[in-house]
Formats: C-alpha cells, sequence, structure tokens
C-alpha cells in the first residue's frame, strides 16, 4: 500500500562539482523507475546544480535543513520559498546532527514542519534516540515526544505529505545497524502512534523510514518488515553503486 521511498542524505559532503556526477549517476541507472521514491538530499549549495540534473528524472530533490521564517534578518539561513525554487520537493528536518551539534528542538523543529508544508515542501521529520537514552529503557518515550511535538499543527489534510525516518543516533554512522527487531519495534509504536493522532486509514499512508547504517547487505531484511517503508541513507548514499543497490532492494 504504501510505497517505498529511498532518500540519500549526503550531510556536509561534496560540493556542486563533485555532487555533478553523483546525480548523474542516480539518475541513469534509476532511469524511469516508478517502483520506488527516490530522493537525494544535497548540501545546499549543491541543490542548483543537482536540481538541473535530476529534472525530469524519477529522482527529487531534498534538502537537509531550512528556517521557519519567510524571510528576514537570519544570517546563514534558507527559507522554504527559496528551496522551492531550487526545486526542492523534499526536507529533512530534525536530524539528530540538527539536535545533538546544533541545539534543535522539538519546538523549534515543529515550526519548521509546519512551514515546509505551507510551502509544498515535503518534510522528513528524523527521529531517534541517544545509546544512553536506549540503555535507560525510554527510547519509545523519547520518540513518542519527538513525534508529537514534531507535528503539532499538522492537520488530517497534511500528514499523508508528511515522512517519518527513525534514526536511532547509536546507528548513525557507527555501522552498527538496528536489529530488525529492534527497528520494527520503534516502526510499529510510531504507526500506532500517528493512529492514536490521525487515525487509521491516514496512519496507513504515512511512510515510515529507517536510517543508521542502512547499506546494500542489511537493507533487504529491514525493508520486508511491516512498518519500514524506505531508508535514509547517509555513508551508503555517497557512492552510486551502494545507494543504486538500495533503490532496487527496495524495489
Ligand atoms: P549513515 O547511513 O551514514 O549511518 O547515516 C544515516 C543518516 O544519518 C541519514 O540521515
Amino acid at each position: 500500500i504504501r510505497k517505498k521511498l529511498i532518500a540519500g542524505n549526503w550531510k556536509m559532503n561534496k560540493t556542486a562539482t563533485e555532487a555533478a556526477p553523483l546525480a548523474q549517476e542516480i539518475v541513469a541507472a534509476a532511469g524511469r523507475n516508478t517502483d520506488v521514491d527516490i530522493v537525494v538530499c544535497p548540501p545546499f549549495t549543491a541543490l542548483e546544480t543537482v536540481g538541473k540534473i535530476v529534472d525530469g528524472s524519477s529522482v527529487k530533490l531534498g534538502a537537509q535543513n531550512m528556517h521557519h521564517e519567510a524571510s528576514g534578518a537570519y544570517t546563514g539561513e534558507i527559507s522554504a520559498a527559496m528551496l522551492r525554487d531550487l526545486f526542492a520537493s523534499y526536507v529533512l528536518l530534525g536530524h539528530s546532527e540538527r539536535r545533538s551539534y546544533f541545539g534543535e528542538t522539538d519546538a523549534f523543529i515543529n515550526k519548521k514542519v509546519t512551514a515546509s508544508l505551507k510551502n509544498q515542501l515535503k518534510p522528513i521529520l528524523c527521529v531517534g534516540e541517544t545509546l544512553a537514552e536506549r540503555e535507560a529503557g525510554t527510547t519509545l518515550k523519547v520518540v513518542q515526544t519527538q513525534v508529537e511535538v514534531g507535528l503539532e499543527g499538522v492537520s488530517n489534510d497534511d500528514i499523508t505529505n508528511v515522512v517519518i525516518a527513525y534514526e536511532p543516533v547509536w546507528a548513525i554512522g557507527t555501522g552498527k545497524v538496528a536489529t530488525t527487531e529492534q527497528a520494527q519495534e520503534v516502526h510499529a509504536f510510531i504507526r500506532e502512534l500517528l493512529t492514536k493522532l490521525y487515525g487509521e486509514a491516514l496512519a496507513q499512508k504515512i511512510r515510515i523510514l529507517y536510517g543508521g547504517s542502512m547499506k546494500p547487505a542489511n537493507a533487504p531484511e529491514l525493508l520486508a518488515q511491516k512498518d519500514i517503508d524506505g531508508g535514509l541513507i547517509g555513508g551508503a548514499a555517497l557512492e552510486s553503486r551502494s545507494f543504486l543497490e538500495l533503490i532496487n532492494a527496495a524495489a
């Protein structure tokens, strides 16, 4: 029922010059693929270049962050309209690196989520517990707050444009992937929470991605889980071969 989505988060990697060949390889291999939604999220400085390359293909453009205000004195920030102007259709919000290194709170992230939707950008809201939180047994409580506060004020009309990404912080860039049971447990919990908030029919339509050391080797098992609807890929998205293998695993 839910079309799988594979998103590449390039993080602070690839100049525009370096991004172009990677984007070209992805577009060439993705072809007219309609089985899987594909999103690439280059850094801001490569959005225009990559946007032109993916234009007309099945690959969609995403940004890695944005500011919630429409414009004004926010030095160094980027608005939703600026992203739309470069033909971005998705935006990552609340990535754990933004939360931990740049102090983003759930309330702040929520402003971005509502601002993105108002501007026809699809937010990929990232949630996930730290190792300390998992060891303290608070994983579900942490994720619940992140989802509930992150989605505050998001209407029934808008919620199907939202993608949730569950990324256990301890699995990001560590090579330590969550077990399928660990991941599915949290995904099912998020789906249940979405059911409480938006009702069964809408909750069944919302995609919940897994992120954290997802690789071609572990992807098939993760993607076979009932509530895992795709992946948010870091390291393995920086090389076209592994990214394409992940797309194939989702098809
Ligand atoms: P890795 O795939 O490198 O673990 O990164 C995951 C991630 O943070 C994607 O947003």
